[in-house]
């Protein structure tokens, strides 16, 4: 298909990364405060108008879909969505539906989520001890979430999981969980820690543990060699020569990837990001909802959204500042 969707870097956007719920059943440190508030159930967009939304998005060249929150899966009738999804990947008009998730509910859904046509999972998890796990998630609880791994195995899904690297909460554990990973045959990708809304005391920056240092440390034990293959994200990839492993370091705090940015990112309001470190933003719901009978203003919304997407992002922690600082949680933007 000709991309219909080019920014003015000549970007073609095809890639949209949807957060369907702001809640969560976890309350992750880096991620949510304690006692989160979550938007009233109307701001929502209805499973219908999420279909209407993605199917628009699908017509303008998107083919890829990632399904985010908060935690997707504990949107109620969720599965509603995904089977919906199917008929455009049946249509060969999508090509990819995957979600992010913590695991937790995937235990029950990992079936149901192969069978709508996922065929891959990014799960998070940062920590395969149960004490620590407890501690950095707040609510979360690891067995469940092993046995949501064990499911989405079983179901043939290839699963990656997703580790925020944190200074002094997980650093001993870069080896156990590469291995841990092997053994599995799991991908992993190690994510820096971004400035993202405002979690009350939580030092950001005490928890910031850059990938190079854990890059340098995995090259202490096991040559390390970069691999040029990008998907278009922010992950770059390197193999672990003794045991062929792929390990992904994502930098968000780099440039390093902008300029080949292929996605954007809509709230679970309908609010439609095109850089997840800038505060513009396009309200896709209200174009929507005030013309239930045409599709018309949306698609122009979109494109003139897209018309004014940035060429990069501006964090920047050079300073010991946590400068370029995002207002919003990941859970709002769906990480
Ligand atoms: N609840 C799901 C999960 O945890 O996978 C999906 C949403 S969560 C916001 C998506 C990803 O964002 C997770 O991998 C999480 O670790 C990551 N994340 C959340 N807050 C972050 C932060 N401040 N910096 C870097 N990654 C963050
Ligand atoms: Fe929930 Fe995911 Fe945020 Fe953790 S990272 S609080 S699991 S949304």
């Amino acid at each position: 298909m000709t991309p219909k969707l080019i920014d003015p870097f000549h970007r073609a956007i095809n890639y949209l990364r949807v957060s369907v719920t702001d809640r969560c059943d976890f309350r992750c440190v880096y991620c949510m405060s304690e006692n989160m508030t979550f938007l009233p159930k109307k701001e929502l967009l209805t499973l219908e108008e999420l279909d209407r939304m993605c199917s628009t998005f699908i017509g303008l060249g998107v083919e890829k879909l990632r399904i985010t929150g908060g935690e997707p899966l504990v949107r109620r009738d969720i599965m509603t969505f995904f089977h919906g999804m199917t008929r455009h990947l049946e249509a060969g008009t999508l090509k990819e539906l995957t979600l992010t998730t913590n695991g937790s509910q995937l235990e029950r859904f990992a079936d149901d989520l192969w069978a709508a046509g996922v065929r891959r999972v990014n799960i998070s998890l940062d920590t395969l001890d149960d004490e620590k796990f407890a501690r950095v998630t707040r609510w979360g609880r690891l067995p469940q979430v092993m046995k949501g791994i064990d499911a989405a195995q079983r179901a043939g899904m290839r699963v990656k999981i997703n580790t925020v690297a944190l200074k002094g909460f997980n650093e001993d554990e870069l080896f156990t969980l590469a291995e841990w990973c092997a053994e599995r045959d799991m991908d992993l990708t190690w994510i820096e820690v971004m400035p993202m809304g405002d979690l009350g005391n939580e030092d950001r920056i005490g928890q910031y543990w850059s990938l190079k240092d854990l890059r340098a440390q995995l090259a202490e034990r096991y040559t390390v060699t970069d691999l040029l293959e990008r998907s278009g994200g922010p992950a770059r990839y390197v193999r672990l020569e003794e045991t062929g492993q792929k390990i992904g370091f994502i930098t968000p705090l780099t440039h390093n990837f902008c300029e080949s940015c292929n996605r954007v990112r809509l709230t679970c309001t309908g609010e439609l990001y095109m850089c997840l470190g800038q505060e513009d933003q396009a309200d896709l719901r209200k174009p929507m909802r005030d013309h239930p009978d045409t599709n018309e203003p949306l698609v122009a919304a979109i494109e003139a959204a897209i018309g004014r997407k940035p060429k990069g992002h501006d964090f920047d922690y050079s300073r010991q500042r946590a400068d370029g600082q995002v207002s919003r949680h990941m859970s709002h933007t769906g990480g």
